[in-house]
């Protein structure tokens, strides 16, 4: 979402009958949800959860008929594109939607929901976007339009060849969301388990990846120390100063991350756990160790990075860390190192165990070949590092290691750099 200054009255105008219209079409829908007993489903991260009581659930007005009639009565007092109407309707919706999710999860009361901020979001319909001239025509009256040029903007390289998506006007300003329209090639992939200190991938062609963390884990030990030193004397403009430094130092290194891995990893798709549907999948067991480990380490925002940067998908995290990679048995408990199958006596560095499994996982789930068998690509070895210091490029140090071989560092062969930017 990029930024553009804009003074033109008609906007503010425009804005106000919005959101005058918005909130009447709030109320119409409001006025006729019909409250009917169920057992509600909802949405609870990403999984649908059904809630064993029954309680009265608001159902929104869909029909045809109803939707006409909205409307026909919005347009009643309309001085602009009909579009803005249609545009008015859908925000309308969205708002409501969320409000009933809101609603059925106990967030939010049975009040009707208030308009406040001052925006209106557009339609596709009520934009022409000329990329050539790098120029958004917005239609406001059937022959009267606002233009908006990103030509010359800071942004404007960054966003060379993407798509402009559905903009929204603001009192002193436009947003416009911009879309990559790249393809990426998909002919490999990586599972990443995470870990407190490393990330932890394995992939058929190349064997495990070992991402060390710990240069981000010793930068957030250090604030965390200047912080609680700042917090103890009551300097809180010291204590701001290094919320933000550590935020910054934060991104950069995820940055880095995220990019040195596309690089090092072209057309692969990178397979994560979902880390938001964890805490339901195991709430007992590994809640503590897992918190602890989230706290330290930003893995929504690494899952971010990466997938703004390369193709990533998702794979529940549900025994991950306990299932034979080659007979598939799910061991009880999660004892030591070293991760030995009961059944089949298969044996394996439980922190790789990890890996495999949400690499097998996705590869089952999307049918992706996997030419390789695991047990075979398990005898290769990767090890990455980033470097967060302001000055030095982040350097991947691949080392070979013999597949049996139990600790890696300084046995280094082959040590070769690439260097992202
Ligand atoms: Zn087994």
């Amino acid at each position: 979402m990029y930024s553009i200054p804009v003074s033109d009255p008609r906007v503010n105008e425009l804005i106000t009958w919005y959101l005058g219209a918005l909130q009447r079409a709030i109320d119409i829908i409001w006025d006729n949800i019909e409250w009917k007993y169920r057992f509600p489903k909802i949405e609870r991260r990403k999984q649908v959860v059904i809630i064993p009581s029954k309680f009265k659930v608001p159902e929104l007005p869909k029909s045809k008929s109803f939707k006409k009639r909205l409307r026909d009565e919005l347009l009643l007092n309309c001085p602009y594109a009909k579009h803005w109407v249609d545009a008015v309707i859908r925000t309308a919706y969205s708002i409501m939607e969320s409000w009933k999710k809101r609603y059925l999860k106990g967030r939010v009361r049975k009040v009707k929901p208030r308009v406040r901020r001052r925006f209106a979001r557009c339609k596709i319909t009520l934009m022409r976007v000329d990329y050539g001239e790098k120029r958004i025509r917005i239609t406001i009256k059937p022959g009267e339009y606002i233009e908006i040029s990103w030509s010359g903007k800071w942004f404007t390289r960054r966003v060379e060849g993407w798509r402009v998506g559905e903009i929204v006007l603001k009192d002193d300003r436009v947003l416009i969301p911009f879309k990559s329209t790249r393809v990426i090639e998909v002919r490999d992939a990586v599972a990443w388990d995470s870990n407190e200190l490393s990330l932890d991938g394995f992939s058929p062609r190349i064997g495990f990846i070992r991402v060390d963390l710990k240069p981000l884990q010793s930068m957030k030990i250090v604030y965390e120390r200047k912080k609680r030193i700042a917090q103890s004397r009551g300097l809180k403009g010291i204590y701001e100063k290094y919320v933000t430094r550590e935020h910054n130092r934060e991104r950069d290194f995820v940055n880095k991350l995220a990019s040195g891995l596309t690089r090092l990893f072209p057309n692969t798709i990178h397979v994560f756990e979902d880390l938001e549907k964890e805490d339901l999948v195991c709430k007992k067991k590994t809640s503590r160790n897992r918190r602890k480990r989230n706290a330290r380490t930003p893995w929504i925002s690494i899952q971010k990075k990466i997938s703004e940067k390369a193709v990533a998908v998702k794979v529940s995290p549900k025994n991950t860390s306990r299932t034979c990679p080659r007979c598939g048995y799910v061991a009880k408990t999660r004892v030591g190192r070293v991760y030995k199958c009961p059944k089949c006596g298969f044996e394996l560095d439980r922190q790789k165990l990890a890996s495999i499994n949400i690499y097998l996982k996705h590869s089952k789930m999307r049918g992706f070949p996997h030419s390789d068998d695991p047990e075979k690509a398990m005898k290769g070895e990767l090890w990455a590092g980033v470097t967060p210091s302001g000055w030095s490029p982040v350097i991947w140090i691949p080392v070979k290691r013999d597949p049996e071989g139990s600790e890696a560092k300084g046995r280094g062969l082959n040590i070769k750099q690439y260097q992202a930017q």
